[in-house]
């Protein structure tokens, strides 16, 4: 899966760019986004870059911070950090490809990664490891290995789950509880809720049921 510049714009912001003057294939990245967008994580054990230089901070959009981390923390509980030999860039404002013809780089918003590139190569078949591949794809990066021209050291951003927003549930006017918005739908406890309307809650964790009583409507 790509995603559409426009989706990657209207996402994470648009930023007015030039050419680097002595790095070919590199920008300068005009104004205040960057400052205003791409944050440090420090990650959760020990990486290292193409050089073997140990990484203590990786720079990346504020937007991906924390599924960055995630995915970090995932591979550590798996017992997968030794597949990711080395950790070769996520925030580097450049043109895909470092050439200056084509389009800006997803790197350039901070939103892509590239793990492991001496062995997965730009344009090879090399096929990383499929643990290490779903544990990508689970916090929503995309892997370039399947691309028309792969990509296997490349991770994007594709999907990006909505942090919960809180809800306050009212009834009549009245503040009852309050919940969260998850995927545009109110997600609140029932229990409250119902006794607040006047109702009984029988709930049968064992069957995995919940049940309400109406008033009157047990007899
Ligand atoms: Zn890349």
């Amino acid at each position: 899966m790509v995603r559409s510049t426009e989706w990657v714009e209207s996402t994470f912001g648009r930023f007015a760019w030039r050419d680097h003057q002595n790095k070919r294939g590199a920008i300068e990245i005009l104004g205040e986004w960057e400052r205003q967008n791409i944050i440090s994580i420090a990650p959760p054990f020990e990486l290292r870059d193409a050089r073997a230089r140990r990484l203590s901070i990786i720079r990346c959009h504020r937007l991906v911070a924390s599924a960055l981390t995630r995915l970090l923390n995932d591979l550590k509980r798996r017992g997968l950090c030794h597949l990711a030999n080395s950790f070769d860039g996520c925030f580097v404002p450049r043109h895909m490809g470092w050439n200056p013809r084509r389009p800006l780089s997803r790197h350039a918003w901070g939103i892509a990664v590239d793990v492991n590139a001496r062995l997965f190569p730009y344009g090879s078949r090399a096929k990383q490891d499929p643990r290490f591949i779903a544990a990508f794809a689970r916090q929503g990066f995309a892997w370039g290995g399947e691309w028309r021209t792969p990509d296997p050291m490349h991770f994007e951003v594709v999907d990006l789950p909505q942090p919960a927003r809180p809800l306050a549930i009212l009834l009549d006017g009245e503040r009852v509880i309050e919940g969260f918005l998850h995927d545009g739908r109110a997600v609140a406890p029932v229990r409250e809720i119902a006794e607040a309307m006047g109702a009984r809650v029988a709930a049968r964790i064992a069957e995995g049921e919940v049940e309400i009583h109406t008033p009157g409507g047990d007899c």
